[in-house]
Formats: structure tokens, sequence, C-alpha cells
């Protein structure tokens, strides 16, 4: 057993955090009151190698492993969500599907493009009638001469206004349910590719850009089916196999600032004549999110650790999300109030990492689902 970061890793994580940090903390709060995302931010992860961490250099992708990128995820969901969430799709739902399922020709046209952030990826899984049911999913596809014409719709579409290539996901026989979903890599510009912005504002994540998809007599030439006709259902899932350990990472990078704001604010802030953190119930309070926290990450780097080991991580990436999301839920809850009434307010960071979190606990599966997927390990399938 090893508890040791190798060099390399080290190396990855000092350059994430010091990006982090000078970076992407700076712009948080000014991209989640206007609900603009930082697009200027995309080439420069490009350039620092995160879009493509785990992608081999023969497609532009930096050769890092899946601990490395873990460590990326966490730094930036420690600094910003929304822009943590966009690696999420970008990197881990869009390339590495594409790098797992695609042609040699699929991968050489679109992970380079991916890989410096000329081209934004998004996913195009969940429906207004089909969210963690993904079998019964309503979007259709039939073949026709040269072509699968897609019929449809999608909502939540992370990055869907500014994407440029989506992984669309319709079904060719729905009574087939899983078995008859198929996927596809769609270039946005294609005509019947049509997006507008969610209705409502959201809770969290609001520099995020989150779309509804129309597809609407979508040509895809055959020669963009990603992997086989019927083999959708698998595909989308094992994204959400590498999603997932993104999320968790990223729950631990909140739950982290929560800590470091609630740790700041309890050595400064005095009431009854001493510190609130000389109260013990304060420390109590700083004392189990710090034992949570430490409690999270081992998941988290475990199930990173498994998966550079080729070892099947279903289990071991929905454990991590559970815990790591339900832990910085709870983080999350504890910092605003240790922050009293100014926790209450976006003039600290605590407000916006409370509400950012509850959109780990529901997305790439909701908590009901993870434990779902988990006791069915656990115990055995039917
Ligand atoms: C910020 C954000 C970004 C997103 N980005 C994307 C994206 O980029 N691409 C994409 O495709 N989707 C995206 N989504 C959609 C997200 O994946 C879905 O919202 C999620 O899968 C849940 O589906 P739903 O909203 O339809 O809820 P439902 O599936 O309708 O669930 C409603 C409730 O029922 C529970 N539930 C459902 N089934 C069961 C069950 N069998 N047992 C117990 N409880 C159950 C759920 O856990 C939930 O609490 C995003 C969502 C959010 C909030």
């Amino acid at each position: 057993m090893n508890f040791q970061l190798t060099p390399n890793q080290l190396a990855v994580q000092q350059i994430a955090r010091q990006f982090a940090r000078d970076e992407v903390a700076p712009q948080a709060r000014q991209s989640d009151e206007s609900g603009d995302f930082p697009l200027h931010l995309v080439k420069r992860m490009g350039k620092l190698g995160f879009l493509a961490a785990t992608i081999s250099s023969a497609y532009g992708g930096s050769d890092m492993d899946y601990p490395s990128f873990t460590l990326i995820s966490e730094e930036l969901g420690w600094a910003d969500s929304s822009v943590r969430g966009f690696l999420a799709v970008h990197a881990s739902l869009v390339s590495l599907c594409i790098n797992d399922w695609g042609t040699e020709a699929q991968k050489s046209k679109y992970l380079p493009l991916l890989a410096s952030g000329e081209k934004i990826g998004c996913y195009c899984l969940t429906e207004p009638e089909a969210g963690s049911d993904v079998a019964s999913m309503k979007s259709t596809v039939r073949e026709e001469e040269g072509a699968f014409v897609l019929n449809g719709t999608k909502h939540w579409i992370t990055n869907g206004g500014i994407a440029d290539i989506g992984l669309v996901f319709a079904s060719i026989d729905r009574e087939q349910r899983h078995r008859g979903i198929c996927a596809f890599i769609v270039e946005t510009g294609w005509p019947g590719f049509e997006t507008r912005p969610m209705g409502g504002q959201e809770l969290g994540h609001r520099s995020s850009d989150h779309a509804f998809v129309t597809l609407n007599e979508l040509r895809v030439p055959k020669e963009n089916l990603l992997g086989e006709v019927g083999q959708g259902f698998k595909i989308g899932m094992s994204a959400l196999d590498h999603g997932r350990l993104g999320v968790a990472a990223g729950a631990v990078g909140i739950a982290q600032q929560c800590l470091d704001a609630s740790v700041d604010f309890a050595r400064t802030r005095e009431q009854f004549g001493q510190r609130i953190g000389d109260f013990q119930m304060i420390q109590a309070a700083i004392a189990d999110m710090s034992a949570d926290i430490e409690a999270a990450r081992l998941l988290v780097y475990k199930a990173a650790w498994m998966k550079e080991k080729g070892l099947p991580t279903t289990r071991a990436t929905s454990t991590a999300k559970l815990f790591a999301t339900e832990m910085a839920c709870k983080a999350a809850g504890e910092a605003v109030l240790l922050h009293g009434g100014r926790g209450y307010s976006s003039e600290y960071p605590v407000e916006r990492l409370y509400r950012d979190i509850k959109g780990l606990q529901i997305y790439e599966g909701s908590s009901h689902i993870q434990r779902i997927v988990i006791a069915r390990d656990v115990i055995g399938k039917p």
C-alpha cells in the first residue's frame, strides 16, 4: 500500500492548484453573477494539457494517468464548479468516450480539436421524460441511405449552446429499451441541431451553459455512428463511469474550500470576547469537515488508482461520487452556518459553494441512482 503521490502527480497537482487559484477562482463570483461562462479559460486549459489529460499524445492528449486528472478536477472544484463541470463534460464524457469507442478516423478527426479547446464538446443524453431512466428515451433514429436521421429533444445539456461537437444518443427501436440506443458524434453546425437556453435560473453552476436541444431531422453521416448500432447505452454508461470520478473529485474540492474558508473565518471572527474558533461547537464542525474530506478523498483517489490499473470501477466510482457529494453537501451547509449572516450573502464564497454542490448530487446519476448501482453490486442482480 502506498499513499504517496508520484513526482509527476505532484507536479500536475501544483500546476492545477496554481491555475485554479490564480486564474479560475478570481473570476468565479463575477461569472456566477453574470451567468456567462469564462470561455477564455478553455484554451488555457487546452494549453495546460487538462482538456485531454489521459488521452494519448498521438491524438493531442497529455498521456497523464487517471489520478492526475482526478487531482485537476479536485483543484478546479475548489475554485469554480462551473469550470470543473465544463471539464467533466468536455473531457470525461465526450473526449474519453470517443477515445474508448471511436474508430481511428473518428479519433484522428475529433480528439486533437477537443484536446486544444479549438472545439468544445457536449453530451446529449437526458430528455425531459427520460432522466435517471435513460433506457426510456424518446429520441429516435432511422437509417436512410448514407445517413442516420435523428429526431427528439434533450435538456440540461451542459455546454449545449457553446459546443461544436455533441455526443448524441437516440433509439433505433424504443421497444428494445437500452438495446435500441445508439450513440453519434454530431457537429452542432449541421442542420437540425437546434439549441436554446434552459428556462428559469439554475440554483448553482450559474455560469455553465445549460441548453435545451432539439434534434429536427438531423442527418448524421454513417461514419459518425460511435460504436455499433445498439451499443449506445453501454457507451453512455461507460462515459458516466469516467465522469462520476471527476464529479466526486470536484465535490472534494468544494468541501476543501468550505473548510479553508471556515478555518479563516473561525480564526478572525470574534464573539463573546473570543475567536469563534475557540468555541468547542465550532471546533467540532471543523473537525468533522476535515475528517469527512479526508475519507472522501481516499475513496476518490482509490477509484482513480483502480481506473489506472484497468480494474472494474463502476462500484468504486459510484461509492466515491455518493460519499463525496453527500459529504460536501453537509460541509457546505456547515460552512454557511459557521459564517453566520455573512454566509448567506454572495460576498463570501460559501454561499455559491452551497448552491453549486447540489448539482453534483444530481447529475451523472443522482445519489439515489448511485445507491442502486452500489447495492446491485453488493447484493447481486436479481
Ligand atoms: C447542473 C446540471 C447539469 C447537467 N448536465 C447534463 C449534461 O451535460 N448532459 C445530460 O445529458 N444531462 C445533464 N444533466 C441532467 C442530469 O443528468 C439529470 O437531471 C439527472 O440524471 C436526473 O434526471 P432527472 O432530472 O430527469 O430526474 P428524474 O430521473 O426524474 O428523478 C427525479 C427524482 O427521482 C429519483 N429517482 C429516479 N429513479 C429512481 C429510482 N429508480 N429509485 C429511487 N429514486 C429514483 C431521482 O434520484 C430524483 O431524486 C444535468 C443536470 C444538472 C442539474
